[in-house]
């Protein structure tokens, strides 16, 4: 067979670069303390900001959750699989991001991935042949590729350059434009320009497509995420949150103006052509939102504030590169692929279990060791790696 001797070959070049992705297979729940392939570990690289994957309200809401609705939605959200349970979770969501908005909606995806193919071709579908979207070089895979869906012509702006994006903006005689941007680097934990960035889009009659899949529940005082954190409001805004991530569950949203919200539930087809996710997640997602909201939010957040203080002043920062990220994400460069995997399984074997992540998902030359804290962490788990880390450092 030529075609599978092709793909092995491409299998075994990967191999040889350090390039080949493996899975690991967890026995427990989302949790600092897991079981991984049989082996307990200590895990410092899920996205569960706040710890809300296995708590118990949550846990409780989602088996409500499937009493009352069942266990699928049946069809999707324009045929009959629409729900109470995602009727009130956009509501609830719209309301909460009101202050940030110009006549809030909001929108349910069944992931973050559909909900940024979905805003960026919709948005591009206003004005067939005449988009353009302006790209923030270190966005998320899910931005770019909904910016190739749109079809638009795509404008990608170096990392944080406001001028560059100016001079791209001025340029333009596209009569839609759109700037696309994620709100926390997924891989590098630093924060967007968002203010200077909604300054040109104001000025310019951009949308600003915000993907605030890190921020949402995180940042802010109450958890609205990123436009909380930056004190942004302008019917130029377009928000994306995932609510697989600090919220806990599983699915995403879109916030925005009910004019946008009501166009894409018109045009988006990642959210026309797929099945209503299971009401159950949206009924968890209530509880989330609860817990994000109240003072058990505030107490989480509070805590990841004080491990990222911790993890930065304990670790000998003489051979360790932090980044420089003032977020839950606190990435180490190394540069070197192979390196990093050995890092990564250095501190696998002693238990430490810490995301390696490689190219293409960062650019060639900066691979990194991908650390997350979150609010469930004690400091007494974030001494012990720092105390791995730099025995470890010692050692090389
Ligand atoms: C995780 C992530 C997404 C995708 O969200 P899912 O709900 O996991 O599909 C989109 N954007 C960014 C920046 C992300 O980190």
């Amino acid at each position: 067979m030529k075609l599978l001797d092709h793909l092995q070959t491409e299998l075994t070049t990967l191999d040889a670069q350090s390039l080949l992705r493996r899975r690991r297979t967890t026995d427990t729940m989302c949790a600092p303390r897991t079981q991984v392939d049989g082996k307990p570990m200590l895990a410092f690289c899920s996205n569960d900001y706040l710890g809300l994957a296995a708590h118990p309200a949550v846990i409780a809401a989602m088996q409500e959750g499937v009493a009352l609705y069942g266990a699928g939605s049946g069809a999707s959200h324009l045929i009959s699989g629409h729900s109470r349970a995602h009727a009130v979770l956009e509501d609830r969501l719209a309301s909460f991001l009101a202050p940030h908005l110009e006549q809030a909606q909001a929108l349910y995806f069944c992931t973050g991935y559909m909900a940024n193919l979905a805003v960026i071709s919709a948005l591009a579908a206003a004005s067939k042949s005449s988009t353009d979207v302006f790209s923030e070089a270190l966005n998320h895979a899910s931005l770019i590729d909904g910016a190739r869906l749109s079809r638009a012509t795509v404008k990608v702006y170096p990392h944080s350059d406001v001028a560059a994006l100016e001079s791209l903006l001025c340029a333009s005689n596209a009569a839609t434009k759109i700037v696309v941007t994620d709100s926390v680097f997924s891989m590098d934990g630093d924060l967007a320009p968002l203010p200077a960035l909604l300054a040109l889009c104001e000025q310019y009659d951009a949308w600003l497509v915000v993907d605030d899949a890190h921020g949402f529940g995180v940042l802010g005082e109450h958890g609205r995420g990123a436009l909380e954190h930056f004190n942004l409001r302008s019917p130029n805004l377009v928000y994306m949150g995932t609510l697989g991530k600090a919220a806990g569950v599983a699915g995403a949203f879109v916030a925005a103006h009910a004019t946008v919200i009501n166009w894409m539930v018109q045009k988006a087809r990642p959210y026309i052509y797929t099945t209503a996710a299971p009401p159950a997640i949206a009924h968890a997602l209530l509880t989330s939102l609860d817990l994000i909201q109240g003072e058990e939010g505030a107490i989480r957040r509070a805590n990841v504030q004080n491990l990222i203080r911790q993890m930065q002043q304990g670790l000998h920062l003489h051979h360790w590169q932090l980044m420089a990220s003032s977020t839950a994400i606190q990435p180490i460069l190394i540069g070197d692929n192979a390196r990093t995997m050995r890092i990564a399984a250095d501190l696998y074997a002693q238990g430490y279990w810490v995301g390696a992540i490689r190219p293409p998902t960062v650019p060639v030359g900066t691979a990194r060791l991908r650390i997350t804290l979150s609010g469930s962490h004690t400091s007494d788990d974030v001494a012990q790696l720092v105390s791995a880390m730099n025995q470890l450092e010692a050692a090389q």
